[in-house]
C-alpha cells in the first residue's frame, strides 16, 4: 500500500465529462483485471500480500462500479448517463466472472490464514464464503447449471417488472365522483367527450384517489383494478421465479431459498424469518386493533351497518381520522421548513452530534455535474475524512427516488470516502416528510463517511448486513421529530420557531395506524417468505390464508396483489428486513436521553462502536458493544404501545 496522503477524486471540467466517465471506468476495470491476472499467474508468497492485492482489485472494481451506477442515474447529459450505464454493465459482468473463476478461487482458498489479524482473517473468510455461494467449488455441470439459472433469473425478473410497468388499468367515473379530490388533480383530469373522466392505476392517480375520493364505489373499483395489475401473466412468472430460486438453493445444498438468502444477513436463517414475523404480529396486535377500531368507528358514521373495513376504505378513513381527530395543518407545517435552512440545519445537527465539521467547497473547486449540487469536505478532530455531494432537487433524466450513492469508498492510505445524496425535494418550502427523508438518507451518508477509515474495502462504508443497513438511518429520523432539534433550524418567514405543541401533534398524527401498518407489513413479509419456502399451485389461495393470519384487514374480493408486488422479485424472501432494522433502530435509540439528543457521550459511543466500524464485525456484535447488552424487542414494543 502507498503511504501518500489520500485525496478526493478530482472531477472533470464541464466539457470533459463524457471522456472522463469512460476513462475512469475503463482504467479501474483494467486495473482490477491486471491485479487478478497477477494473482492467478504468480501470487505473492505471504497470505497477507495476496489479500492486499485482492483488496486493491476489489477497490478498483468498486470505483468503476460507483462511477457507473452514480452517473447513469444523475448526470444531466444523456450521453454521459449511457456511457456510465455501460461501465456499470461491464462491472457487473466482471464481478460475475470473478465469482465463478476457479483458478482465482484456488489461490484464495489455498491460503493459510492462521497468521492473519482479525480483520484480514475476516476478509479471507467472507471472500471464500462469497465464492462458495456463487458455486465456484462445485463440479462443472453444476456451475454451468447455476450460470443458466442466473441468466434465466435475470430474464424472469425483467419480465416480471415489465408486466407490472406496462399493465396500466383504469376506471371511468362521472365528474361528480371526483368529489373530495384536490383542485389541481381535478384540473389535470379533464372530462372526455362521453362526459366521463379516466382514472388510472398509476401512483399519481391511485394514491390520492383512494385517500381523498368521497365516492366509495369508485374507490373500490379503482383499488380492485390496482390490486389486479399483471394478473394473470405474473402469476406464472412468479411460479417460474420461485422454481429457479428453489433449484439454485438446492444445488448449493440449502434447504430453501430463504436459508440461502438469510445466511449472509443478521437474521441468519429462513426459520428465524418466520419467527420474527410471528413475533412482530403478536407485539403489534393490541395497537393494530385499537387504531382499526377508530377507523371502523369513523366508517360507521357513514355506513352504520359496516362490520369490517377493507383496502378500498382504509386510506380514505385514515386520512379522515387524521384530519378530523388529530388536526395537523400540513400547509402550516411547511412554512417552517425552507430548503436552505433545513440543509444547513441538518449539517449543524449532525456536526454537533458526531463531532464532524462540514466545510463547504466552492463550486469552481468542486466541479460537480450540476450547479445545484452542494459539496462539503468533512473532517473529524482536524483529520480529513472525505467529501460529500448533496444533489437534492429534481431535474429531467435524474433518478426519481431518494438514495445515497458512493463516489468512492474510503480505504486507508489509498482514497478518501466520497458519498452522494440523490433526492428530489421541493426547492422552496419542504414538506416535513421530506425533512424526515433527508435525515434518513443523510444517515446512510454519515455511515459511509465514518466507516471509510479501514484498510479493507470489503468493510468500508455501509458494508454491513443488508437487514441492518436501514437501522442507522431509521434512527437518525428521530432527530427530525424532536421539538428541540427542529427548533434549531425550523423557522417561518417571520422568524418564529416551530412550536413544540405543533411538533407533538405531528408526531401523534404520524403514530396513528402504526400497529395496523406493522400487521400489513408482516402480511407482505409473510408472502415474501412463505412463497420461497412452501410450494403451492394456487398463489392467490395461499395469499388469502396469509392475509387472514397476518393482516388486520380482510381480503378484497377478486384481487391478486402478488402479481404486482414488485418486492417479491427484488427482496425475494427478505421483505422482513425493513421492520427488522426498525426494531434495532428503536433499540439503539433507547440508549439516548430523549431530553437531550445531543449528549456527546452516547453519540460518540454510537459513532465509534457502530458507524465507524463499517463491516469489520457482525452488526449484532456492534449493537451489543454499543448497548452493553444484546439487542432486544423491548424498545420497539414500548413504541408500539405508546
Ligand atoms: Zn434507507
Amino acid at each position: 500500500m502507498t503511504t501518500t496522503e489520500p485525496t478526493h477524486l478530482p472531477l472533470p471540467l464541464e466539457s470533459d465529462w463524457l471522456d472522463w466517465v469512460g476513462a475512469r471506468g475503463e482504467q479501474q476495470l483494467a486495473l482490477a483485471r491486471s491485479l487478478v491476472d497477477g494473482l492467478r499467474a504468480a501470487p505473492p508468497k505471504e497470505p497477507l500480500e495476496v489479500l492486499r492485492v485482492w483488496n486493491e482489485a476489489q477497490t478498483a472494481l468498486s470505483n468503476a462500479g460507483s462511477v457507473g451506477s452514480l452517473f447513469s442515474e444523475v448526470h444531466p447529459d444523456k450521453q454521459v448517463r449511457d456511457r456510465a450505464e455501460s461501465v456499470a454493465q461491464e462491472v457487473q459482468k466482471l464481478d460475475t466472472d470473478l465469482g465463478l473463476d476457479t483458478e482465482l478461487y484456488a489461490v484464495l482458498a489455498g491460503l493459510d490464514g492462521s497468521s492473519l489479524d482479525a480483520d484480514a482473517a475476516r476478509v479471507l473468510e467472507r471472500t471464500l464464503r462469497d465464492f462458495r455461494r456463487s458455486g465456484v467449488d462445485r463440479d462443472e455441470a453444476t456451475r454451468d447449471r447455476l450460470r443458466e439459472l442466473s441468466e434465466r433469473a435475470i430474464l424472469l425478473s425483467q419480465e416480471f417488472s415489465k408486466n407490472i410497468r406496462e399493465d396500466v388499468r383504469s376506471i371511468r367515473v362521472t365528474p361528480e365522483q371526483l368529489a373530495g379530490m384536490p383542485a389541481d388533480w381535478v384540473e389535470a383530469h379533464p372530462v372526455g367527450d362521453d362526459g366521463l373522466v379516466t382514472v388510472t392505476t398509476d401512483y399519481p392517480d391511485v394514491v390520492p384517489f383512494r385517500t381523498f375520493a368521497h365516492d366509495a364505489d369508485a374507490r373500490r373499483e379503482l383499488v380492485t383494478a390496482f390490486l389486479t395489475i399483471a394478473w394473470p401473466d405474473n402469476d406464472r412468472v412468479l411460479q417460474d421465479i420461485f422454481a429457479v430460486r428453489r433449484e439454485h438453493a438446492s444445488l448449493l445444498g440449502y434447504e430453501s431459498w430463504a436459508d440461502y438468502d438469510a445466511e449472509v444477513k443478521m437474521i441468519g436463517n429462513g426459520k428465524a424469518i418466520g419467527e420474527f414475523i410471528d413475533r412482530i404480529t403478536e407485539l403489534s396486535t393490541a395497537s393494530a386493533e385499537r387504531d382499526k377500531a377508530v377507523l371502523l368507528g369513523r366508517l360507521r358514521q357513514d355506513r352504520p351497518d359496516a362490520t369490517d373495513i377493507d383496502g378500498a376504505d382504509t386510506s380514505y378513513y385514515a386520512e379522515l381520522v387524521r384530519k378530523e381527530q388529530l388536526a395537523v395543518d400540513a400547509q402550516r407545517v411547511r412554512t417552517y421548513f425552507t430548503f436552505e435552512a433545513v440543509r444547513q440545519g441538518l449539517l449543524d445537527v449532525t456536526g454537533r452530534l458526531f463531532g464532524l465539521d462540514w466545510t463547504p467547497v466552492p463550486r469552481e473547486d468542486a466541479r460537480t455535474w450540476h450547479e445545484e449540487v452542494a459539496t462539503y469536505d468533512v473532517s473529524f478532530q482536524g483529520e480529513r475524512l472525505g467529501r460529500i455531494h448533496l444533489d437534492l432537487h429534481p431535474r429531467d433524466g435524474k433518478y426519481k427516488h431518494a438514495a445515497q450513492f458512493d463516489l468512492a469508498r474510503g480505504v486507508n492510505g489509498t482514497q478518501l470516502a466520497e458519498g452522494v445524496l440523490v433526492c428530489n425535494f421541493n426547492r422552496g418550502l419542504m414538506e416535513h416528510d421530506e425533512v424526515v427523508t433527508l435525515f434518513h438518507e443523510f444517515g446512510h451518508l454519515v455511515h459511509h463517511v465514518l466507516a471509510g477509515r479501514t484498510d479493507w474495502v470489503r468493510f468500508s462504508g455501509v458494508a454491513t448486513e443488508w437487514d441492518f443497513v436501514e437501522a442507522p438511518s431509521q434512527m437518525l429520523e428521530e432527530w427530525a421529530w424532536d421539538a428541540d432539534v427542529l427548533a434549531t433550524f425550523a423557522r417561518n418567514a417571520d422568524g418564529e420557531t416551530i412550536p413544540a405543541d405543533l411538533v407533538e401533534a405531528m408526531r401523534r398524527a404520524d403514530d396513528f395506524g402504526k400497529g395496523y401498518d406493522a400487521r400489513t407489513q408482516m402480511f407482505y413479509a409473510a408472502l415474501s417468505y412463505d412463497f420461497h419456502v412452501n410450494q403451492t399451485d394456487d398463489l392467490t389461495a395461499r395469499l388469502r390464508e396469509l392475509m387472514a393470519r397476518y393482516s388486520v384487514f380482510p381480503y378484497l374480493s377478486g384481487t391478486h396483489m402478488q402479481c404486482h408486488f414488485g418486492h417479491l422479485d427484488g427482496y425475494s424472501s427478505a421483505y422482513y428486513t425493513y421492520m427488522w432494522s426498525l426494531v434495532i433502530a428503536k433499540d439503539m435509540f433507547s440508549a439516548f436521553d430523549r431530553g437531550d439528543l445531543f449528549d456527546p457521550e452516547v453519540a460518540g459511543a454510537y459513532r465509534d462502536k457502530v458507524l465507524a466500524q463499517g463491516g469489520r464485525r457482525d452488526a449484532a456484535d456492534l449493537v451489543e458493544d454499543f448497548l452493553g447488552r444484546p439487542y432486544t424487542f423491548d424498545a420497539y414494543a414500548a413504541w408500539l404501545a405508546e
